[in-house]
């Protein structure tokens, strides 16, 4: 365990934002989490952090930051569904890999998102066609209302696009350790999200196991998004909004190239990219006192620190992009990424 004081965090995300926080704290173990939330000043006031890949830190935070570091990736199998459990702090593309390595099925389409175990379901990671919420089994945690490690099953997560309960009721009061995913070793392939299929058509082959489907969202995603160790960003900045079937019509007669999915019968995902694109931001560059930000020349969804940004600077540029966006289509984006200090 340990603990630091006067701690700077820019290692610690990747937006690469150089901002520090009070305390510093990380824990290997539950055990060691509560020794930890036992300290009042840690107690008080703290955030729970794994690869800081959702974060944006706007000022110092005069606060706690518990990272977490738990290690584990354990499997075991009942006829074909095979039971993974991974330590909160186990990186999330390790597990994907060694899983798909294996020979399990069920998050290979979600391979090369960064982050932590214990921070998927926070935010029901998706890509590809497949979210978290289509293979937890359970998650353990410290709830902090009830002073007791729980564990929430798949129902008890209330998985929504890009949320649970944990951005919602259990919002900075449950540490999750743990998550038990509901793999198979059966054979099922899910290649029917565009890319994919446009990827396979365009290399001439059908996927024919999950190493396929992995090696081939890799390679998607190493020619569309930025990797973070080299321009700081937090993937997508903003949620793709999803809209009332009537709200997306009155959209889709102005402007009938805009794509929109249906979500059920009443509600349709647009996809914010388009919406910020239309509205001039794509590869905006703003600059302030020698520092600069910007959204990405060719991901109009992902906000760039080029130089040294500062988080005011990062969240000055998503309220502008807001503004604009709402002024011109009446849409209110909300942000993907979890602001802290402000
Ligand atoms: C290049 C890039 C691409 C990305 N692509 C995708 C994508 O395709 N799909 C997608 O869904 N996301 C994507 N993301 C976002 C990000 O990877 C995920 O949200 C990821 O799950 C965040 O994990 P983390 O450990 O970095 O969380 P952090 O950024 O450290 O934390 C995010 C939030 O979760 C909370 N949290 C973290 N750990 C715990 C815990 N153990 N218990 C309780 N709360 C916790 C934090 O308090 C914070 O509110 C991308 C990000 C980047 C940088």
């Amino acid at each position: 365990m340990l603990v630091s004081e006067n701690f700077n965090l820019k290692k610690y995300n990747t937006l690469g934002i150089d901002a520090t926080t009070r305390w510093f704290a990380a824990f290997e173990s539950e055990e060691e989490l509560l020794v930890l939330l036992d300290k009042p000043e840690i107690r008080e006031k703290f955030h729970v952090l794994g690869e800081g890949s959702n974060v944006l830190f706007c000022n110092a935070f005069d606060g706690a930051i518990l990272h977490n570091r738990i290690p584990g990736f354990a499997a075991t199998s009942e006829g074909s569904n095979v039971f993974l459990t991974l330590g909160g702090g186990y990186k999330w593309h390790s597990a994907v890999e060694r899983s798909v390595a294996s020979n399990y099925y069920g998050i290979e389409n979600l391979a090369l998102i960064p982050g932590s175990a214990g921070a998927a379901p926070v935010q029901n990671i998706g890509a590809y066609g497949v979210e978290i919420k289509d293979v937890l089994y359970s998650a353990r945690g410290f709830n902090l209302k009830t002073a007791k490690f729980e564990t929430l099953s798949n129902a008890d997560c209330r998985f929504g696009y890009r949320d649970s309960i944990f951005k919602t009721e259990l919002r900075g009061c449950f540490v999750i350790t743990q998550i038990t995913l509901l793999l198979s070793t059966e054979k099922k392939i899910r290649a029917d999200y565009s890319a994919l299929q446009n990827y396979f058509e365009k290399v001439g082959t059908l996927p024919q196991s999950a190493q396929d489907i992995f090696d081939a969202v890799c390679a998607i995603r190493r020619s569309k998004l930025p990797d973070p160790r080299e321009i700081g960003n937090a993937g997508s900045f903003f949620k793709n909004p999803v809209l009332s079937r009537e709200q997306a019509e009155v959209l889709l007669n102005q402007f009938a190239d805009l794509p929109n999915y249906a979500v059920d019968s009443t509600h349709v995902k647009i996809p914010a990219a388009y919406l910020i694109e239309r509205a001039g931001f794509k590869g905006a560059v703003r600059e302030k006192n020698g520092r600069r930000v910007g959204v990405h020349a060719r991901q109009a969804l992902v906000l760039v620190n080029t130089l040294n940004a500062t988080g005011e600077m990062v969240l000055e540029l998503a309220e502008e992009i807001r503004a604009k966006v709402h002024e011109l289509f009446g849409v209110l984006l909300e942000m993907e990424v979890s602001v802290v200090g402000y």
